[in-house]
């Protein structure tokens, strides 16, 4: 099972990927996830990318798609993986279509996760995620039971992205419609894409998403 995620910022594709890996022990692969280790660590491509992701943009091709190849090159990715946050322009796209039919493993589906932004603003700007144990909140529609101290490990670390500001969002939803939303024809023109609906409870939509892919 080979999937890509496709969708704005803040429409669920990190939700939705975490509960695809426990369900199918595939791999998840995001390229914000893997942008951010490599700032949290200070790395070269760290700095390079830091300043980038926090106006917003998309940094450069070259950078990501390194990132791509390394992890695809992984053994664990055999079982299938899902792609979250790549591509992101049509030359992303074009690469990795390039790369998988080399590596003979060509995408299963790409699944496009659809909500409106004005909710994407809100579901963003509202975003906490928990420094020790990864856990998912909103202060607008998924609030911890207590301000500030995450349900699932009882860390007091929820803490907001750099980029998750009212500001960055909207250039970040700009970025988007202007290069990544072209993505959806060119995978619907590969017979690929699965529009879901991404409004609603997040399990509703994690069974639309199993339909698609099943
Ligand atoms: P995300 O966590 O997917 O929303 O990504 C956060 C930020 O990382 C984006 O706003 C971009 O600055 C950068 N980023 C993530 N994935 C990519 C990609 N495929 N191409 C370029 N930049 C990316």
């Amino acid at each position: 099972m080979r999937i890509v995620l496709l969708g704005a910022p803040g429409s669920g594709k990190g939700t939705q990927a975490k509960l695809l890996v426990e369900k199918f022990e595939i791999t998840q692969i995001s390229t914000g996830d893997l942008l951010r280790a490599a700032v949290a660590a200070g790395t070269d491509l760290g700095k390079q990318a830091k300043t980038i992701m926090e106006a917003g943009q998309l940094v450069p091709d070259s950078i990501v798609l390194g990132m791509i190849k390394e992890k695809l090159s992984d053994p664990k990715v055999s079982k299938g993986f899902i792609l979250d946050g790549f591509p992101r322009n049509l030359s992303q796209a074009e690469a990795l279509d390039k790369l998988l039919t080399e590596q003979g493993i060509p995408l299963s589906v790409a699944i496009h996760i659809d909500v409106n932004a004005e909710e994407i603003v809100k579901r963003i700007t509202g975003r906490r995620t928990c420094g020790s144990c990864g856990a998912i909140y909103n202060t607008f529609f998924s609030p911890p039971s207590k301000t500030g101290v995450c349900d699932k490990c009882g860390a007091s670390d929820l803490q907001q992205r750099a980029d998750d500001n009212e500001e960055t969002v909207r250039s970040r939803l700009k970025v988007y419609q202007d290069q990544t939303a072209p993505l959806i024809e060119f995978y619907a023109n590969k017979n690929l894409l699965n529009t879901i609906p991404g409004s609603g409870d997040i399990q509703g939509i994690f069974n639309a998403v199993c339909d698609a892919i099943t």
